[in-house]
Order: C-alpha cells, then sequence, then structure tokens
C-alpha cells in the first residue's frame, strides 16, 4: 500500500519515503505551502526560542533555545534534534569544560527528550547537507537539559517501517510521532480550519453542537446504547445530528455546520469506524442546487494549495445511470471499462442460460470490456477476433462482430459476461471491474492518475428500497426525513417504490465522502411515510412531527464525510491514518484496552446485569 501512496506523493510536496532528513525537508516545506497566509507563531509562549526545522543561514550568529526528542547520535560528536517542524544538527562540545553537557547528550538514550541552548553556526564547507533544510546550519551547544529519558522502544519512530497495524495502535502515541501521522493530522486541522472560516466568515453559518446523549429513534443505522439511572431507560448515541439540525431549522438558526462525531454499531471496514467525523450542514429555503454549489465552494476553498485545483462544479449522474453504467452507486469516474447492456444482441441466441436470463422480468445480458485484459485475465471472452472461451462455440459470427463493436474492444482485450436480473447483473459487473482494476494496475497498467481527483455528484436515488430480507416491505434509501422527488410524489400513495427522492450524494474515486437531501417539511407527509409506507413507531419521532406542524421552513441538509475525505487526500491506505486515536478493526481501542469490563456492583446503579455467553456463543463472537 505504501508503494502506492508514494506514487500519488510524486511531484505533491508531500512526505516520500527515501530519507528520514528528506521526508522531514518536505514535510515542513508542504506544511508552509499549506499553510494559512498569517505565518502562525510556533515558538509562543513555550521554553523553545526556535523550532527545529526552521533554521536556515539566516539565523547565523542567533543565540537558540531548542527542544526536542533524540533522533539520532554519530560518533558522540553529532546529535540530530528533531520536533514536529524538523531535524537540526548539533555540535556536542567536546573540550573538558562541557563535559556535563556531553554527558547529557551521549548518555540520553535516543528518543530522549532535550532542550539544547547554543549559537547557529555555519557547516564546515563540504559538510553542508542539501537533502535537509537546515543542512547549511548546525547548533553548537553551550548548555543542555534532559527533560525525560526514553526507555526502549517497542519500534523505531522512522517512517516507513514495516510495523503491524495493532502495533502502531497499541503504541499510537509513539506512532503519531512519525512523519505520516503528523503530515496527516495537521494537514486534516487546516483543512478543517479552512472549512470553518468558509461557512462562518463567508457565509454565515452558525457552528452549533448538539447532544451525543440522545435516545433511539428509527429509521437508520444501528445506534450504540447507552444505560442510565433510571431503571430500563437507555440513552443512545446518535447517528448523525439529523434531528437536531432540522429542528434548529425550525428554531430559525437558518444556517447551521458542526464538525460532529457520530456513531454507528456497525463494525469496522477500512473506509468505516465505529465513531467518525463529519462536516454537518443544514440551510433554510435551500434546494438541491444551493447545497451542491455551497459544497463545491466549500471544497474548492478548503482543497490543499499544493493540489491540483478543484475543478466546479462537479459533474452528475442519476444513480440509475450510476448502476447501469458502472453497478454501483458510486462510480469511480477515473477509468472506462463501462457496463454495456448486448441483451438486443443476444435475443436469438441458443446458449441455455443466456435465453433463461432473458426470460425472467429484468433479464438482461451485461458486459465489460478489460482493456489488455489478456495479462490478468487468462479466461473467459477473449477478442483476438477469435473469441476463446467455453461460449465461444456458441457466439454467432454478426454477434461478435457486434460486440467488438459495442464494446470497443481491441486484440488483447477480455470481454467478461454476465446474465440476469438487470441490478444483480450490473452489480455484479461493477465488482468485477474493480477487481480488473487493481489486478491491472498491479501489473503495472496504468489506469488511475494517483494525482486525480474526480468528484462526482450522484442524485435522483429511489426514495425506497426492497428490504434486503422481505422485499415485499420498503426501507429508505438515505433516512426517513428525505423528501420525495417533486416529479415523482403522485406515485407515493399508490406505487412508493417508484419515487425518486431529493437525496444526493457526494463521490470522490470511487467513495462516498457525502450525502444528504432535500427534507421533508410536511408533518403530515412526514407521518404518512414513517407509519404508512415504513411501518415505523410515529410515536417515537413525535417531537419531530409537532415541530414540523410549528412553522417549519422549507430546508435540506449535507454531510461530509471528514475522515473519508481526509484518507483520499492524503492517499491513506485507511481512514485510521487520518484519526488520531481510531478503534482497530474489531472496534477496539488496542491502546487502552476498550470496551472494557466493568465490576457487577458499578453496573448496578443501572440496573443492568451482564449474561454472560455460552461457549458457543462466544466463539460465534470472534
Ligand atoms: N444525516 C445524514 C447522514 O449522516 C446526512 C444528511 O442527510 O445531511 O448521512
Amino acid at each position: 500500500m505504501f508503494c502506492s501512496l508514494s506514487r500519488l506523493y510524486r511531484g505533491l510536496s508531500r512526505p516520500t519515503r527515501r530519507t528520514t532528513q528528506l521526508i522531514w525537508s518536505s514535510f515542513s516545506r508542504s506544511l508552509v505551502l499549506s499553510s494559512q497566509r498569517r505565518i502562525p507563531e510556533l515558538s509562543s509562549f513555550v521554553a523553545r526560542t526556535n523550532t527545529c526545522g526552521e533554521l536556515r543561514s539566516s539565523h547565523l550568529g542567533q543565540e537558540v533555545t531548542l527542544c526536542g526528542w533524540i533522533q539520532y547520535r554519530r560518533q558522540n560528536i553529532f546529535l540530530v534534534l528533531r520536533d514536529f517542524h524538523g531535524l537540526v544538527q548539533v555540535i556536542i562540545p567536546q573540550d573538558e569544560s562541557a563535559a556535563s553537557v556531553k554527558k547529557i547528550l551521549c548518555e540520553a538514550p535516543m528518543e530522549s527528550v532535550v532542550q539544547v541552548s547554543g549559537t547557529v553556526i555555519s557547516r564546515p564547507p563540504g559538510q553542508e547537507n542539501p537533502k535537509m533544510p537546515t543542512g547549511e546550519i548546525e547548533i553548537k551547544v553551550k548548555t543542555a537539559k534532559l527533560l525525560n529519558s526514553c526507555k526502549k522502544l517497542p519500534f523505531e519512530i522512522k517512517d516507513f517501517v514495516k510495523k503491524t497495524e495493532a502495533l502502531r495502535l497499541r503504541y499510537r502515541y509513539l506512532d503519531l510521532r512519525g512523519v505520516q501521522m503528523q503530515y496527516n493530522l495537521r494537514l486534516r486541522s487546516q483543512m478543517v480550519m479552512k472549512m470553518r472560516e468558509y461557512l462562518c466568515n463567508l457565509h454565515g453559518f452558525v457552528d452549533i453542537e448538539t447532544p451525543t446523549l440522545f435516545k433511539r429513534t428509527p429509521g437508520g443505522a444501528k445506534e450504540f446504547v447507552i444505560p442510565s439511572r433510571e431503571p430500563g431507560k437507555f440513552y443512545s448515541l446518535p447517528q448523525s445530528p439529523q434531528q437536531f439540525k432540522q429542528l434548529l431549522m425550525v428554531g430559525g438558526l437558518d444556517r447551521y455546520f458542526q464538525v460532529a462525531r457520530c456513531y454507528r454499531d456497525e463494525g469496522s471496514r477500512p473506509d468505516r469506524q465505529p465513531e467518525f467525523t463529519q462536516i454537518d450542514i443544514e440551510m433554510s429555503f435551500v434546494e438541491q442546487t444551493g447545497i451542491q454549489s455551497l459544497i463545491e465552494g466549500l471544497l474548492q476553498y478548503s482543497w490543499p494549495s499544493d493540489r491540483d485545483p478543484v475543478v466546479v462544479p462537479f459533474p452528475s449522474m442519476t444513480f440509475a445511470e450510476a448502476l447501469a453504467s458502472y453497478g454501483t452507486d458510486k462510480p469511480d469516474t477515473r477509468f472506462g471499462m463501462k457496463i454495456v447492456d448486448i441483451s438486443d444482441m443476444f435475443r436469438n441466441t441458443e446458449v441455455g442460460f443466456l435465453q433463461d436470463a432473458l426470460s425472467k422480468p429484468q433479464g438482461t445480458i451485461k458486459a465489460i470490456c478489460i482493456p489488455e485484459g489478456e495479462e490478468v485475465l487468462p479466461i473467459f471472452l477473449k477478442t483476438n477476433n477469435n473469441w476463446n472461451s467455453p461460449v465461444a462455440k456458441f457466439i454467432m459470427e454478426e454477434q461478435g462482430l457486434g460486440l467488438i463493436r459495442l464494446l470497443e474492444t481491441q486484440e488483447e482485450d477480455v470481454v467478461l459476461l454476465t446474465a440476469g436480473e438487470h441490478k444483480k447483473a450490473c452489480s455484479l459487473l461493477g465488482k468485477l471491474r474493480l477487481e480488473c482494476a487493481d489486478l491491472l494496475e498491479a501489473r503495472g497498467v496504468v489506469l488511475r492518475d494517483p494525482a486525480l481527483f474526480s468528484f462526482l455528484w450522484v442524485v435522483d436515488f429511489p426514495l425506497f428500497f426492497p428490504k434486503e430480507e422481505n422485499p415485499e416491505e420498503l426501507e429508505t434509501a438515505h433516512h426517513p426525513f428525505t423528501a420525495p422527488h417533486p416529479s415523482d410524489i403522485h406515485h407515493l400513495y399508490t406505487e412508493p417504490q417508484k419515487v425518486r427522492s431529493q437525496h444526493y450524494d457526494l463521490v470522490l474515486n470511487g467513495s462516498e465522502i457525502g450525502g444528504g437531501s432535500i427534507r421533508i417539511h410536511d408533518a403530515e407527509l412526514q407521518h404518512y411515510i414513517l407509519a404508512t409506507v415504513l411501518k415505523e413507531d410515529v410515536k417515537l419521532l413525535s417531537h419531530l412531527l409537532q415541530a414540523l406542524d410549528y412553522g417549519a421552513p422549507p430546508h435540506g441538509g449535507i454531510a461530509i464525510g471528514l475522515d473519508r475525505l481526509m484518507c483520499l487526500v492524503t492517499g491513506a491506505p485507511s481512514i485510521r491514518d487520518v484519526i488520531a486515536f481510531p478503534k482497530s478493526f474489531q472496534g477496539h481501542d488496542l491502546m487502552s484496552n476498550a470496551p472494557d469490563s466493568i465490576p457487577p456492583e458499578e453496573l448496578k446503579p443501572y440496573h443492568i446485569q451482564v449474561s454472560w455467553p455460552t461457549d458457543s456463543e462466544t466463539k460465534r463472537v470472534h
């Protein structure tokens, strides 16, 4: 994974893997590049005069005090000191009169924290290090203080050392000292700052905190439950501030935003974890296009200045189109290999499974063409004009030619073909499309430009999907507060499955990084959808229904997943690399060992008891 990271970083002034010095040099440069217009004062209020990374020839002769970690020591003469801003070389004094300074600096183990004071001098001619931003100077130390000694570390702080993620998470505070995590978290902070500036200062949004102790309400992801001291009563951690932000609109706050922590008890994935952060937004008197322009402007404004600028407006695609051409609602539009419907070509086919598929409702035959696919897929339909496949003998000449024309296949391409119900066939080919792209790239075929950020709006989602476990029943595609599409509202009372919604998702390079909708502000309509279509217990949402009846303005909003966004911006392999203290894949904090057990007497005030699983149940959990 790191190899693709380094590829991504080429030319972007971000951490590279060459040498530690180079890493720190590009790191400090990139922070300067993407910093705010006013240069921040990095040494105010503290026991240093300068940072390690900032000293240059222009500081020659200055008396400085630096604080940092011992990164490296050579021959008991040179010592490299590191802080968050970079590295500097320190000369350990050798004369008798400075014996105590020498002792401190030579005996302190690596990664000990020291404070040194001395003079900035130029390095002797020929000893400059052009790879190090501070490479023209060094510090002639006069005094030194050991601020804290470091025990033997479980791993080296050097970047890109192959430590397992579990070890990194267990010693997260050490992992954070590495240049990559420093870069990711600082860039995240800078982007959030820019977002606040854009929203509050340029567009009058109000930053409002909403509760994290809430109650379980229907219609969304699985929520975490928090016991209370009242018997049988529980709080719930909100999966998002959705209801509160709508209530803020009823309260006339008009333009709300929050860097909001959200909780979903759904297990971790590389791009998901039980608690995550959203840039949560809601506006009154707005339509879909208004929200979309706001978000395009927000991303453009907060985008790191050392990346290619964000081009707006973002392209848009309907859900139906995304499914038909890419087999997913989050298409990666950085490359082609689109799905093509070839059903018509095979209407008279003699191939049993194709005939069978076409005779069913919604039955289709679909194909994708993998350019140079022969490299990775020695099977299936190969089009060097001789079809090489178990079904090739059933493909008539004109069908073969038709396929070549429709799919624009060339020598060495491979065609993947599937037959079945439209949605299933598309989503299967959509998955294969991504797998093949990974395989081709692993073989060196360049498909996706690593410097490219391809944003896409996906719109016109269905308002409801049939439930997987019981297709007769419907569930919401986004959440139950999403308004129906005005042109489909007439279907709502007769054929609700046909209604499109005013829901929009923002996709970046094939990842969903945001989603929102125009909301229902009419209490009666909201009640109908909750009670009649979704069969939810409306009592649980009576506060919201009541509020809608008291002059709720038309409103809409969106939430941008900050962790996923930062993961893509930094090219990190997982969202855990852009979160300071993430949970493991299993939802554990490996550093503190959360979740942890509680003695039974401490559970008493909550009137709850642990019902310990049997052996077989425990096995199932793990
Ligand atoms: N609350 C929604 C979510 O978390 C976003 C929105 O509709 O604004 O996905």
